[in-house]
């Protein structure tokens, strides 16, 4: 197995600084400071080397994100988040995937390319990102041209993130919640709402507007908002902050699949899905704002 610190040397100073940061561990606003390199986990659960649960031509993302060949899905194991109602516990939460290197991770890409998928398509990459991203360049280098979509639940440090300025095409960050409080009780993460603002602001700066090329996502900025039961996610608030502070034309994906699951329906105010006006009214207010909200 190759060793994490052996390994960076050869890559370019932006993937060795991300390296840096995992030892100790400040690559996300959790700042655990864990030395991942020797085997420590902090709250994300995962040492040196990713945990991949699967890799595979996907067809449930967005249209513009699929394509006749799929979004080429690369699903890391673990998360930085703790989302009581997860849909991907089993991944997220109770960690199943297999250790994988930079070079077998690189390789899957190319071999995603092959498939003919159209995008490389990251999804939950924060606490394995300086891997991930060591694994693009060795992927480029030997043929990879694919787009790379960096699929994250929006709990994302800045610093990190200018990182990957000129690595990841395409920002697909969750906003998940405007109020601290819920944040901490859905996610154990009180700071989520400032955290995952600045971070689609710093999303944004490097890639704009999502920009399309016969009807498929090329590059740029595409939001995920899923709509809770008793607006516990401050959509309005969200879509606000997107019109006046990001651009009034964000392309935004309001979600409607909320249900209830892993530990949610022991909790009284999300264990039930969104009523079809709870939703509604979010995705015509996201419209009424101006925003380019996906049908
Ligand atoms: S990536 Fe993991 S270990 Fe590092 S700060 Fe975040 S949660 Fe902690």
């Amino acid at each position: 197995m190759e060793s994490l610190s052996a390994n960076f040397g050869s890559f370019s100073e932006s993937i060795q600084q991300l390296a840096e940061r995992m030892n100790p561990c400040v690559l996300c606003p959790r700042q655990c400071k864990v030395n991942r390199s020797k085997g420590q986990i902090g709250f994300c659960g995962v040492a040196d080397m990713p945990l991949v649960s699967s890799v595979g031509p996907h067809f449930g993302e967005e249209s513009v994100l699929v394509g006749s060949g799929g979004s080429g899905t690369i699903f890391f194991a673990g998360c930085n988040l703790g989302c009581i109602f997860c849909q991907n516990f089993d991944i997220s939460h109770h960690r199943h995937g297999t250790k994988v290197t930079i070079e077998q991770l690189a390789q899957s890409m190319l071999d995603l390319q092959n498939y003919h998928c159209i995008n490389i398509n990251l999804v939950t990459p924060t606490h394995v990102v300086a891997i991930a991203m060591a694994a693009i360049e060795s992927a480029r280098k030997k043929g990879l041209t694919l787009p790379i979509v960096y699929n994250t639940g929006g709990y994302d440090s800045v610093e990190t993130l200018k990182l990957l300025e000129g690595l990841v095409d395409i920002y697909m960050p969750d906003m998940k919640y405007s109020d601290s409080a819920v944040a901490q009780e859905l996610s154990n993460a009180a700071d989520y709402p400032q955290v995952n603002r600045a971070a689609v602001k710093e999303m944004h700066r490097q890639v704009g507007d999502l920009q399309l090329k016969k009807g498929l996502a090329t590059r740029g900025l595409l939001v995920r908002h899923l709509v809770l039961p008793n607006n516990l996610a401050g959509s309005f608030k969200i879509i606000d902050f997107l019109a006046e502070q990001i651009s009034n034309a964000t392309t935004i994906n309001v979600m409607d699949q909320y249900r209830p699951c892993y530990k949610a329906g022991s909790h009284t105010g999300i264990n039930r899905r969104p009523t079809l006006e709870e939703f509604e009214s979010a995705r015509q207010y996201a419209i009424k704002k101006g925003l380019n909200v996906l049908s």
